[in-house]
């Protein structure tokens, strides 16, 4: 990168990165659990993919049953304290709490969910739950992510014998390496996992399934399998100038923040993201809080189509982030071998395409240029088509794996497969829904259950 950005002070980025949610004191929590209505037909219970029974766990919150309270969101959602921090409760639980309807400040159910499973990992994790007997058989999971931990956690404690492969070096998949850590810290994923091995679920980390093990081997040592491999990098933005230096895939980028080690991540004074989904905007908002000067996000439809949940997008015209609407890439020009600027031109919507997306077209002659040190690439993540091709009879539907959403179970029947590898990239709590139902379509499938 030509134009680095100067590095902040530790306690520059201490500040930067410091948690946007603060957690509940107790009269705060037992203030706010107080104001649940505990209505008859919880409709936040509902609009949780996991459905926690929220009105009882705020319920005892109230009465100051901690224990009783994590007991009754474990129950429901193994991934619990990643959820509290980082679900969009927004669109979830909270913007179905009746207090929206009478114009009132919705039940903090994100920070109460928090509230009571800090307390249990504060407290040592007491035993809640007890494992069934072991009952001979043994799952392989290939996955530590959010579905995977949350599988093996089930089926644990139906008394199977668990094992989770999981390739990188630390478990917990993207709520590990992805979550931006003013929402949570890696360590707080580390915790859930930690759970997951206190069922005695075995997890080997730094195995690649596919290449330092074999399906076929998995196959042999495993009654019932379970995918939870999420998905792939950002696909190419076909354009010239990919491969100049200063081009980053926002993951990647996003992984090496989630480290905490801000000051050996390098930011360009200039950054552009390109795509305005909620990743993007967790890339250009972790660029701006690493010290970038100017943080551009570049989009080619308008402000009204982009896929970023709009609380995000407060978040990043919070941060100071600059939105380029109506704008495409058409090329990276760089000076020797190094991004220097960005050819864009502007964008009109056209006629609505199947899904009835108005498609983005370019203006003849509205090309202008951005000078840019850094151009990370947002575009969404591809599927893992080329693990998921080694596997045999398993049919894909563009890239997803396609099961059936009783059991989980997919087409070569000894597989199941939840979280982002089979609905494209959702959140947390639709991957920890998954990976628990896919655990009883494991068991109805070994057993006859
Ligand atoms: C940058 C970013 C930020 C996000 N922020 C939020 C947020 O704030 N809130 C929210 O609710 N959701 C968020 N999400 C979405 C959420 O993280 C995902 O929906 C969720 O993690 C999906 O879980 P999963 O188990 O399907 O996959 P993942 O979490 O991706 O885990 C898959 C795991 O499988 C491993 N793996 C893959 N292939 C193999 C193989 N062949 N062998 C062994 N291991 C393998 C991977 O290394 C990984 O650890 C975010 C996503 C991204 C990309």
């Amino acid at each position: 990168m030509n134009n680095l950005a100067p590095k902040l002070t530790p306690d520059q980025y201490e500040k930067n990165f410091s948690e946007i949610h603060l957690a509940f004191t107790r009269n705060q929590a037992v203030a706010e659990a107080n104001r649940c209505l505990y209505c008859y037909d919880s409709p936040c219970m509902k609009a949780c993919p996991t459905h926690i029974d929220i009105s009882t766990f705020i319920k005892k919150i109230a009465t100051e049953n901690l224990k009783g309270s994590a007991k009754t969101i474990l129950e429901s959602n193994w991934i619990a304290l990643t959820c509290a921090k980082a679900c969009p409760v927004e669109v979830l639980c909270e913007g179905a709490c009746v207090y929206n309807e009478r114009g009132e400040k919705p039940i903090e159910i994100g920070r109460l969910q928090r509230y009571a499973i800090d307390w249990y990992f504060k407290h040592g994790m007491p035993q809640l739950f007890t494992p069934a007997p072991k009952n001979g058989k043994s799952v392989g999971i290939i996955g530590a992510g959010p579905s995977g931990l949350a599988c093996a956690a089930e089926l644990a404690l139906m008394g199977y014998d668990v094992t989770i492969y999981e390739g990188k070096k630390l478990a917990g998949g993207l709520d590990t390496w992805g979550i931006a850590p003013y929402k949570m810290s890696y360590e707080d994923s580390l915790k859930e996992v930690k759970l997951v091995e206190n069922f005695g679920v075995k997890i080997k980390t730094g195995v690649w399934i596919g290449e330092d093990l074999s399906i076929q081997d998995l196959e042999r040592r495993h009654d019932a399998i379970f995918i939870g491999v999420g998905l792939d990098t950002s696909p190419d933005l076909k354009i010239p100038g990919e491969d100049l230096k200063g081009m980053h895939d926002a993951l990647e980028f996003i992984e090496k923040v989630t480290t905490r080690k801000w000051s050996s991540v390098d930011v360009g004074k200039r950054v552009a993201v390109i795509g305005a989904g909620n990743t993007a905007i967790d890339a250009a908002t972790e660029a701006k809080r690493l010290g970038a000067e100017q943080v551009m996000i570049i989009y080619r439809r308008s402000e009204s189509e982009m896929p970023a949940y709009h609380y995000e997008y407060e978040l990043a015209k919070q941060d100071g982030i600059v939105f380029y609407f109506l704008t495409a890439p058409k090329k990276i020009i760089g000076s020797n071998g190094v991004v220097e600027r960005m050819e864009c031109i502007k964008m009109k919507l056209g006629t609505p395409d199947v899904k009835g997306r108005r498609v983005p077209e370019p203006i003849p002659s509205s090309e202008f240029h951005i000078p840019v040190d850094m151009i990370i690439k947002s575009i969404g993540q591809k599927p893992a088509e080329q693990f998921l091709s080694q596997i045999s009879n398993l049919k894909t539907q563009n890239g997803k794996v396609v099961v059936d959403f009783e059991t989980m179970q997919t087409s070569n029947p000894k597989y199941f497969a939840g979280g982002d590898c089979i609905n494209g990239g959702k959140e947390v709590v639709n991957a920890a829904a998954d990976g628990k139902r896919a655990a009883h379509g494991i068991d109805k499938f070994i057993f006859g259950k």
